[in-house]
């Protein structure tokens, strides 16, 4: 029997006793791992063990893809009319606006994550998503092509079938919402694994979505590692396709694995360096206002965050004050606390990989203006860094960091910055901040990167599509662009007439 994770949440925001089974979520049954083992939940603000979870196997990824092949034969796919789906992801969709404060209280418990943050921008995003792609699964649609008179020739927008879907913990409800929700609309079946740093939300939404009626098989989620329960994902022979959200490091591992065993179709959603440029004529309230979310927001464990920050020289030593000030002011404690910009890190792990990153910044003589150490003496916060006397070749500059740790570097005109801007390997985002819009447009256009900002940063819509460019990944989630993923397109020449 799965354990059952009870907790009395306290805040002021939040009181309740909440209480769910944590086991792994195949075929509509909450169920333990083939080996019996679990994997320990904890929580970042005090390091302590929360509950543990029940670890999948590469054997249970076998036995949720049976049932995802079983319900896509008989209770989903093809066999379940687009009005159908839709409905059962409208009721999710209440279920989870009914529970959304419990929702964000588990994400700001698991991942560290402020409550408010979870509640207003994860939790009403997921909402947001699924919603949206409920409005979906009854509109899509093929096309019919004009050929000659005598054949009628059409396209079908099939589901693929089984597909695999493998999140991060920096969004875990969120992430699990941009994957499942276009999956479901098109009509496919649904084995994910959540990050095994953060997988409260998603074993959650499990009970929800079984409470909403979905037919079992249709949504299995193993909680489990990366090396075994995540590549028997990316190397399964009967998954089609697998979606990816994660490093650029691993994502070139799913694209192996799916390459050496099936050719499943793969789609990545990867790291970023993400250049936000400053120019002399901005709005500098706002700018410093954007920069500091656009860097500091979700603890810098956005793979948008705008990590390298440009201000050209006219203005940099008064937008220098502010942002330091800005920064100053930004409240790190307790997730629950009303008051609270920045809770911890995710884990041990990514703690000591930031701090490793501020070492080597300070190691290759870059000046620490403000942070640069630990904040507390339990948990894993980071103080917000700023770091300033960079140049092209120090890691700060170049390798995600995935924390909340930005360079500062002044530059002179367009040219000189966009040239630096694109100068990574990465293509995921790019702000730009200025009134005159011929070169907020222009330095927009010529940024490599899959969302260009003007004037805001980390801003999202489920209809807006999202990917990288270069090593950010491969393919578009959200809106329409999304739905392209999971349908297989097949083509339909009916002869009326013509004789051989
Ligand atoms: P990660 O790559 O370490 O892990 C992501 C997921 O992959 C986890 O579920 C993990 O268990 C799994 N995994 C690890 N090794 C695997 C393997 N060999 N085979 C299959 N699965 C494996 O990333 P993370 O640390 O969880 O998340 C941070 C990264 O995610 C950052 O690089 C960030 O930029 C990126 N990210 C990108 C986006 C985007 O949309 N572009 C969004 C959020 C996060
Ligand atoms: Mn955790």
């Amino acid at each position: 029997m799965p354990s059952t994770f009870t907790h009395e949440f306290n805040a002021p925001a939040f009181k309740a006793k909440v209480s769910f089974n944590t086991g792994l979520f195949i075929n509509g049954q909450f169920v333990d791992g083939s080996d019996n083992t679990t994997i320990d939940v904890i929580n970042p603000t005090n390091g302590k063990v929360i509950t543990s979870v029940s670890e999948g196997t590469p054997k249970d990824v076998d036995l949720a893809v049976d049932a995802a092949h079983a319900a896509f034969d008989t209770t989903w796919g093809l066999h379940t009319p687009g009005a159908q789906r839709s409905r059962l992801m409208s009721k999710l969709v209440a279920l989870m606006e009914k529970n959304a404060d419990e929702l964000a209280a588990l994400e700001a418990l698991d991942n560290g994550k402020t409550f408010n943050w979870a509640r207003n921008i994860d939790v009403a995003g997921s909402i947001d998503c699924i919603r949206y792609y409920a409005g979906w699964a009854d509109k899509i649609t093929g096309q019919v092509q004009e050929t000659t008179e005598d054949k009628l020739t059409y396209s079908r927008h099939e589901p693929i079938g089984v597909v695999g879907q493998i999140i991060p913990w920096n969004f875990p409800l969120l992430m699990m919402a941009w994957k499942i929700g276009p999956a479901l609309a098109c009509g496919n079946t649904v084995v994910l694994k959540p990050s095994e740093f953060t997988p409260l939300t998603a074993i959650r939404m499990c009970h929800l979505i079984k409470e909403a009626g979905f037919p079992p098989g249709v949504v299995n989620v193993l909680t489990g590692y990366g090396n075994t329960t995540g590549n028997a994902i990316s190397s399964h022979m009967r998954i089609e396709k697998v979606a990816f959200t994660g490093s650029t490091l691993v994502g070139r591992k799913i694209m192996e694995a799916a390459a050496r065993s099936n050719l499943k179709n793969v789609t990545l959603e990867l790291g970023g360096k993400s250049p936000n440029i400053i120019f002399d004529d901005a709005d500098i309230e706002q700018a410093v206002n954007w920069a500091v979310f656009g860097i500091f927001w979700n603890h810098g464990q956005t793979c948008t965050a705008g990590s390298r920050i440009f201000v050209q020289e006219g203005i940099y030593d008064e937008f220098f004050k502010r942002f330091m000030e800005k920064t100053q002011s930004l409240k790190i404690g307790d997730p629950f606390a009303p008051d609270t910009f920045q809770g911890p890190q995710v884990s041990e792990i990514q703690f000591n990989r930031i701090m490793s990153y501020i070492e080597s910044g300070k190691a290759a003589g870059a000046k620490v203006e403000i942070g640069g150490e630990r904040h507390g003496s339990e948990g894993y916060f980071i103080k917000p860094t700023i770091f300033t006397n960079v140049d092209p070749s120090m890691k700060i500059v170049q390798e995600e960091i995935f924390g909340p740790v930005c360079v500062l570097i002044k530059f002179k005109d367009e040219e000189d910055v966009i040239k630096q801007a694109n100068d990574t390997l990465y293509g995921l985002a790019a702000a730009v901040f200025t009134q005159d819009l011929n070169r907020a447009l222009n330095t927009a256009h010529r940024l490599k990167a899959g969302t260009a900002w003007i004037n805001c940063v980390n801003s999202f819509n489920s209809n807006v599509p999202f990917g990288g460019f270069k090593q950010s990944g491969i393919g578009r989630e959200c809106g329409d662009y999304a739905l392209t993923n999971y349908t297989a397109v097949k083509a339909v020449h009916v002869n009326l007439g013509h004789k051989m």
